[in-house]
């Protein structure tokens, strides 16, 4: 081990200080200003280390990351694609990142006439006809989106209608969005190649059903070719139509949600338009609605007077607010410079370019790995373990391995369909070396898993740590160093 592999409390040494507390303004020792009943009666247990130990400890913690900035990214439905650094330059710019969000309107014009446009360019390139950008994320988006369903239809006393359909491909959240929105999920089956079975869901539609949340490419990145058929099947049955745009990276510029007939989406800022994300980082998940829905969006919402001017609305019919003011402004800055720098012709050329990528490497590959749905995918594509099962090698044992290798895992167990699922994704901004780079490496792992697959079983063998206890790490996290020492 090096070193500063330690932890920072085997670093410490006593006495060692790397700070000095300021005196205050008038020369007082800023202890002595506090209450004595509020003064500490022991000493914290902090790690006494100076200023240089401190920048190495987490200099060297930073390095044993993986992000899409230290190696290729194939998280299968997480987008990781690369964030242009232009996008962090735009944010940090003080007149924008020093705004307070109780300035007065008048004095923050140029944040809400971003705000304002950034919604009109979501708007055109989803065919939607109002979008709101305060919600923080993908799943926050949805539960918006869902509140905005149940405001319509109890605003027509429709108050029957408590069930949403949710297909068994779905990402988990949106099931789980469904319960926290109050309404009850009912699902409906996939067919072999993860589209939805239209003679499964005929049955379910009945004047109970709210609406239905679907993503096109499907989870398996397969095209719903019968989407505008299902459109009309829940709006006649007076159900409206979610999109979850996680997927809306390979339609970018080519095809319209609210063309295909959906009445609500929201879209990941942070995947589709490129922003860091990731261990639980700042998102953004704005939503969109059709029409008739525009009242029920949340508030504040920002709108433009006839001469020009922005300024800050409440509806009356708006389902409330889901988040303190306006959502994660430096998302929608990130968001809003990606889009102008690719311009109309360049975001036409993202989808094209995704799905490029991804069935270059889904065809070099299916010798090795087991292709369930064979056909052109989207964006991203689905491998059901290796090909030989016959070796044990799981697709547990091949993620692992390509760590070793510098690429970082595909999304792996999901979708629950298959039971080795491999799910990879490219995104648009990988060279041809790269994909060439990570096939090769995959083919390797498969030739490892047949002449030595217990070496394979044994892998990560050059990362930090090696074989993580992961339902240990989630049910019984130890987060301090006195809870490490207690436990040794
Ligand atoms: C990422 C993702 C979500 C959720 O987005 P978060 O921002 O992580 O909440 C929902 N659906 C799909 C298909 C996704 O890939």
């Amino acid at each position: 081990m090096k070193y500063y592999d330690k932890l920072i409390f085997e670093l410490s040494r006593p006495g060692r200080k790397g700070y000095e507390l300021p005196a205050d303004n008038y020369g007082h020792d800023s202890m002595a200003e506090l209450p004595a009943d509020l003064l500490r009666k022991e000493d914290l247990n902090l790690p006494e280390v100076t200023e240089l130990d401190v920048v190495r400890h987490y200099t060297n913690l930073s390095n044993k990351n993986f992000g899409v900035d230290t190696g290729f990214y194939p998280l299968g439905s997480c987008t990781m694609k690369y964030n242009p650094k232009i996008n962090e330059e735009v944010a940090a710019m003080p007149g924008f990142a020093s705004l307070h969000p109780l300035q007065n309107p008048d004095t923050v014009q140029g944040a809400l006439e971003l705000y304002y446009n950034l919604q009109h360019a979501l708007s055109s390139l989803s065919g939607l006809a109002e979008f709101t950008l305060n919600p923080y994320a993908g799943a926050h988006g949805e539960l918006t989106g869902l509140m905005v369903m149940r405001r319509y239809h109890e605003s027509r006393g429709d108050s029957k209608r408590t069930k949403v359909i949710v297909p068994d491909s779905a990402h988990g959240t949106n099931p789980a969005s469904a319960m926290v929105a109050g309404l009850e999920v009912v699902e409906v089956k996939s067919r072999p190649n993860g589209s939805i079975d239209i003679e499964d869901l005929k049955p379910l539609l009945d004047d109970t059903i709210a609406g239905i949340m679907m993503t096109n490419p499907n989870t398996l990145g397969m095209f719903e070719t019968e989407i505008l058929d299902i459109a009309k099947l829940v709006h006649e049955a007076g159900g409206l139509l979610y999109y979850d745009g996680a997927n809306f990276n390979p339609l970018l510029g080519r095809v319209r949600p609210g063309d295909m007939g959906f009445d609500i989406m929201h879209i990941n800022l942070h995947k589709t338009f490129s922003t860091p994300h990731g261990g639980g980082g700042p998102g953004s998940g704005p939503v969109g609605v059709a029409e008739h829905l525009r009242e029920f969006l949340p508030n504040p919402r920002v709108r433009k007077t006839d001469d020009g001017r922005f300024y800050v609305d409440f509806g009356k019919e708006s389902l409330g607010s889901v988040s303190t003011f306006f959502g994660n402004f430096g998302v929608m800055m990130r968001a809003y410079a990606y889009i102008l720098s690719l311009g109309k012709e360049g975001i036409r050329n993202v989808g094209p370019m995704a799905t490029l990528n991804a069935n270059y490497i889904k065809e070099n590959l299916k010798d090795d790995y087991l292709l369930p749905i064979e056909g052109v995918c989207k964006h991203e594509f689905v491998f059901d373990g290796l090909k030989d099962k016959s070796t044990g090698v799981t697709t547990l044992n091949v993620a692992k391995r390509l760590l070793d290798y510098g690429f970082h895992a595909p999304t792996i167990y999901f979708p629950l369909l298959f039971h080795e699922s491999m799910m990879i994704e490219p995104t648009e901004t990988e060279s041809i070396e790269t994909l060439d780079e990570f096939i090769d490496v995959l083919h390797k792992v498969a030739k490892e898993a047949r002449e030595n697959p217990e070496a394979v079983k044994d892998a990560p063998l050059t990362t930090a740590v090696r074989h993580l206890d992961e339902t240990g790490a989630a049910k019984k996290p130890i987060l301090t160093y006195k809870a490490l020492q207690a436990e040794a």
